[in-house]
């Protein structure tokens, strides 16, 4: 399969009162067409951040401070801000946000969002995008003659995500990056959303990013998982090896945090707390909350190394190839 994005050493800072805030230090993750990304960890970590930067949505006071994001082969970090709303947002990749009312515009009826949008990505008038609004509407269980004239604030939170996800598919994007997709809905509403997803993505053979704070959605969902934490990569496994064999011990600390019996899986459980990014922990960004950790961890920042085949990890307990501890 060939690969559709690749994302490295992207350093992201926000220039805040309060001092620079570094939350991105040096990411690293990629994704082949049609195949589906899990970036999991903790509110801060920097999962909305690496996306955002993938749509070049990072906005003052944040700045991209350096790395590389080739998309379909290209730097998209070179591009001008025209190149970019021209060839690559809104054409080859779209977004869906977790507070999908505040994410429509409230002054437009659902059916002309929808329309702009294929107009945009076809280059075509917008009464001839219109008339593909409702097989859109369709397409995500919406009764588009119901539908098609409601303003978002007349969209219950399900319906509203449903308008999104036809805004997003409606461009048949080549990736489909979803941030916290279902975190504002009932969770009978989140299974149905996700369900949906699941089936409008293989049908359209999008490449997907989902951004979640729930391991088990997104191993359920994904191939493949990244971890993150404090702004960098900490691990990287396929869905099912993440499970059954994490490397890294704040990996270990998310598995074993997940309740076996019950509904909820959030990332709760690991003692101490998300550190402040303003002064991040030197060395090792996780050294204060780890058990495991030695001279090394507080000096020097463990690089992302490949483990097992297709299984890396930053953690310096894992040196060329070799389990130390
Ligand atoms: Fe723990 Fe050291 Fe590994 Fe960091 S590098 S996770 S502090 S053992
Ligand atoms: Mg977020």
């Amino acid at each position: 399969m060939k690969r559709l994005l690749d994302v490295s050493d992207l350093r992201v800072m926000f220039h805040t009162y309060r001092g620079t805030i570094k939350a991105l230090n040096g990411v690293r993750l990629w994704l082949n067409e049609e195949e589906r990304l899990g970036i999991v960890g903790e509110t801060g970590c920097g999962k909305s951040v690496s996306a955002l930067s993938v749509m070049r949505l990072i906005e003052a006071p944040g700045e991209i401070i350096d790395g590389q994001i080739l998309f379909e082969g290209n730097d998209i970090l070179k591009l001008s801000e025209e190149e970019m709303d021209r060839h690559i947002r809104g054409k080859r990749m779209s977004m869906i946000f977790q507070e999908p009312i505040s994410a429509l515009n409230p002054v437009f009826k659902v059916g002309f969002q929808i329309a702009e949008a294929i107009a945009h990505r076809n280059d075509i008038d917008i009464g001839d995008a219109y008339k593909l609004v409702p097989e859109s509407l369709e397409m995500v269980g919406l009764d588009w003659k119901r539908s098609i004239d409601l303003y978002p604030h007349e969209l219950s939170g399900g319906m509203a995500q449903r308008a999104m996800i036809a805004m997003a598919l409606a461009i048949k994007p080549k990736l489909l990056i979803a941030d916290e997709p279902t975190s504002a809905l009932d969770v009978t509403i989140q299974a149905q959303i996700l369900q949906l997803l699941d089936e409008l993505v293989k049908i359209g053979k999008n490449a997907v990013i989902l951004i979640t704070h729930d391991l088990g959605v997104a191993s359920e969902f994904c191939d493949r998982i990244t971890v993150m934490y404090a702004g960098n990569v900490i691990e990287i496994s396929n869905s099912e090896e993440i499970f059954d064999e994490p490397l890294h011990p704040y990996t270990k600390g998310l598995i074993s945090s997940i309740p076996i019996i019950g509904a909820s899986r959030e990332l709760t459980g690991i003692p101490g707390s998300v550190p402040d990014l303003v002064s991040p922990p030197s060395g090792c960004r996780f050294h204060p909350r780890c058990d495991f950790c030695f001279d090394r961890c507080r000096m020097e920042l463990p690089a992302l190394s490949e483990i097992l085949p297709g299984h890396f990890v930053a953690c310096h307990l894992y040196s060329d190839g070799v389990k130390e501890g």
